[in-house]
């Protein structure tokens, strides 16, 4: 059935999907278009931080008088979707960290130590083993490091018209009821702190239209030989001459017949799959993702790092919630620090543009410790980091078997 009411592109108006071709960053106001009657400018609309979707297709809807949508009609605020407030507050609402944590700061043996420097230089294709045989441990210095992280989970809902070819489905038009709000349809959600991305069209939405791109024609002209039935010759690139003789594929003409249209001129309309009509919608685009917050402390030791990025470590703590407070207890002062930095952070970043579906945060305790030792007299030292005990060294003694006497 044909939708009456159709917008300045001739798009069926759907009240509560505000779809533009102004920027989202745009304020709503001095650039709403001519045509459109102050009178219907909506009164408010959320700030928003970011939307990577760009509108394309996008008709003007008017006015609609439909609770939850009054002020989202035609503004400059593009597709984006502001989620319906959160019903839990920041940090403070949520469960407290216990108290009563332990925590115990494990630390590596000399054995573990001595160990992992064998492995390490095992791996190396010409190190000698004797220093490690031979050596005298002098100092174990363990510096206590830790990785802070805070993952948010988040969940954000953008739309815009789109297109698909007319099949023999049933079509899915404003007839069938007003189309549900846009965070009222409901959606699976993925597994928990994983990035997905489904889209899906908004029920209610879908009319038949021309297609746009051939005029209701089903063809459009040849995209490979832009109408002219005739390409360059690959063979000889077009100059009619091949090794210093007459092309033998085009005949010295430098030109070959078309093979995407066969000569006709005209290839089958993408858009419409050759039917000259198509089915009209708004697509709801559903963005799942995890965003990560990480800190390491300064360690106040030479060791990069960086380095860590490659290890594991061993996890002390970790909390799940829908909104976790920032740590407060935990006995290194820049770790707590850096928890409230985090949980204030991520809300207030993510609280107005998208629904948080689950906070976690985690403590690692990252193995670091630094062996003192020398070997035929010789004051050397390595670092033994990560849960897989690597060994990060400078100054090993003996860094080719061959002058090992
Ligand atoms: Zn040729
Ligand atoms: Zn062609
Ligand atoms: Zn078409």
């Amino acid at each position: 059935m044909e939708v009456p009411n159709y917008g300045m592109m001739g798009q069926p108006v759907q009240p509560g999907y505000p779809m533009n071709t102004a920027s989202p960053m745009m304020p709503p106001g001095p650039n709403y278009p001519p045509v459109m009657n102050p009178a219907i400018a909506p009164g408010f609309y959320p700030p928003i931080n970011t939307n990577p979707l760009v509108p394309q297709n996008a008709p003007y809807p008017q006015f609609s008088g439909i609770p939850g949508y009054e002020g989202m009609a035609g503004d400059g605020g593009g597709k984006f979707l502001p989620p319906p407030p959160p019903v839990v507050g920041p940090g403070p609402d949520a469960l407290p960290t216990p108290s009563n944590n332990d925590w115990t700061i494990p630390s590596i043996s000399q054995e573990t130590a001595k160990q992992a420097l064998l492995d390490y230089v095992s791996g190396q294709c010409c190190y000698g083993s004797s220093p490690v045989q031979e050596m005298a441990i002098q100092q174990m210095k363990p510096f206590n490091t830790y990785r802070y992280r805070l993952e948010t989970f988040t969940e954000s809902r953008s739309c815009d018209w789109t297109t698909k070819p007319l099949t023999n489905e049933q079509l899915d038009g404003p007839s069938n009821g007003p189309a549900p709000q846009p965070w009222a349809i409901i959606l699976e959600p993925p597994a928990l702190f994983h990035d997905e991305t489904k889209k899906q069209p908004v029920p209610h939405t879908s009319s038949k239209k021309e297609c746009e791109e051939c005029h209701g024609k089903g063809k459009i002209i040849c995209q490979k030989c832009n109408g002219n039935g005739r390409v360059k010759c690959e063979h000889c690139n077009g100059s009619g001459r091949s090794a210093g003789e007459e092309c033998s594929q085009c005949s010295g003409t430098g030109s070959d017949g078309c093979k995407t249209c066969h000569q006709t001129n005209v290839q089958t309309c993408p858009g419409c799959a050759g039917k000259g009509q198509v089915i009209s919608y708004i697509e709801l685009t559903v963005t799942w993702k995890n965003n990560l917050y990480e800190f390491i402390p300064d360690h106040h030791s030479e060791f990069n790092t960086d380095l860590f990025k490659k290890v594991t470590g061993e996890k002390i703590f970790t909390d799940e919630q829908l909104l976790v407070p920032p740590l407060l207890n935990f006995p290194d002062a820049s770790i707590n620090q850096a928890s409230q930095t985090a949980v204030q952070q991520h809300y207030s970043q993510f609280i107005s543009s998208s629904r948080i579906l689950k906070q976690k945060h985690s403590i690692e305790w990252l193995p670091l410790t630094k062996v003192e030792y020398s070997w035929k007299g010789k004051n050397c030292s390595y670092f033994v980091y990560g849960r897989e005990n690597r060994v990060e060294t400078k100054d090993y003694p003996s860094t080719c078997c061959c002058v090992i006497l």
